[in-house]
């Protein structure tokens, strides 16, 4: 029994990624913490078992598909859940996903219903966390994009790809082979829960065998292997609302899973070359010389909309003043911010023999000592 990580993370692939990706992830890890190379680091070593065992799963076509699946339920460590497929985002569970690890057995990946077993019970013992089970799951489902500082400034469409799971095409749901005959789940003996020990009390949950259907197929369906479910890449259009904040969640409703719960979005906005926000205000750093700074200038400034707009600046000018162009920052719900330019002052990195007297000269004549 080992602590489970995410095997993904572990060796810093994308779930969507190649057999090939994941064999050159692992050489390139294995070779890092080889024991050989780190001698006496039992962290090493750890770590190196831990790459091993990750190598060992995902390298393998059917343990993947198995492990993939467990990994929807959120048995494992890190933003497991419906993962991602690009544009940068990631998906994760919703509510009812339990955020611990724990311990969890993954030496037996034959037999599913073991496996299912082994994680509900260690889920048991991490607490009631996941206590609302699949059914709450699928209200919500919970991605994060990153969006560029003007797409988060100015609204727009941002599109996102995600991996979900969708009803399967070939069994409708059911799991069912074509032709198969449906048997009383031998698990849950029809019930569709099944109950085990949690501190002294017992806990109902839905049958991890016939995932509370009560019933299993003589013969599951080759395209889900009976989960009854695939996995789609989904392609969303998130609509960003002029000025949205950092951190900003945003519900999309029945987007989440098989149409049926929402999927959140949490916003993340990427950082800008020049500005910067405080509340609906933009504020950019604009550099100007030392002859700018001491006699003054005017300065072309692009707003935020790609505006340009002629600021003057007067002799005098100090490093870090702020100059206040009004009505160019954000607008939101019928209020405009200000745009504000702060100068920073450059000063040359070398003068040349004459202009060295020149400045000698100028700081005489203003009485600045040196
Ligand atoms: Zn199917
Ligand atoms: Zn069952």
């Amino acid at each position: 029994m080992a602590a489970q990580r995410d095997y993904y993370q572990l060796l810093g692939v994308a779930e969507t990624a190649t057999t090939d990706e994941i064999k050159k992830a692992f050489r390139r890890l294995a070779k890092q913490h080889h024991p050989d190379r780190n001698p006496n680091n039992p962290q090493a070593a750890e770590r190196f078992k831990e790459i091993n065992e990750a190598h060992d799963v995902l390298s393998d076509t059917e343990k993947r598909k198995k492990y993939d699946q467990l990994r929807r339920y959120g048995a494992f460590a890190g933003p497991g859940g419906f993962g991602s497929g690009g544009g940068g985002s990631t998906a994760r569970r919703g509510r009812g996903a339990p955020p611990d690890s724990g311990d969890f057995d993954i030496s037996d990946l034959g037999g599913l219903g073991d496996i299912f077993s082994s994680i509900f019970g260690r889920r048991g013992a991490g607490g009631a966390a996941g206590a609302a089970g699949r059914e709450a799951e699928l209200e919500e489902t919970e991605t994060e994009v990153t969006i560029p500082f003007r797409v988060a400034a100015l609204g727009g469409t941002v599109p996102i790809t995600l991996v979900m799971p969708e009803v399967c095409p070939t069994c409708s749901g059911t799991g069912a082979a074509k032709g198969a005959t449906v048997n009383t789940c031998p698990e849950c003996k029809g019930r569709g829960t099944v109950s085990f020990g949690q501190g002294g009390f017992a806990v109902n949950r839905p049958c991890p065998v016939c995932r509370g259907k009560g019933t299993v197929p003589s013969q599951r369906c080759p395209t889900c292997q009976g989960s009854g479910e695939v996995r789609v890449e989904k392609r969303i259009n998130v609509e960003i609302p002029v000025g949205v904040e950092d951190g900003a969640r945003l519900r999309l409703k029945n987007q989440g899973p098989k149409g049926r719960g929402d999927l959140i979005v949490q916003i993340h906005v990427a950082p800008d070359r020049f500005f910067r926000r405080e509340g609906l205000d933009l504020i950019g750093v604009i550099p100007i010389n030392l002859a700018q700074a001491l006699l003054g200038s005017r300065i072309k400034v692009k707003t935020l909309d790609d505006k340009r707009v002629v600021l003057r600046i007067p002799p005098g000018t100090q490093h870090g003043q702020k100059f206040r162009i009004p009505g160019h920052g954000i607008e939101k719900n019928g209020r405009r911010g200000d745009m504000y330019v702060e100068t920073h002052v450059t000063l040359p990195e070398k003068l040349s023999s004459e202009e060295q007297e020149a400045v000698k000269s100028f700081a005489e004549k203003a009485g600045l000592k040196y």
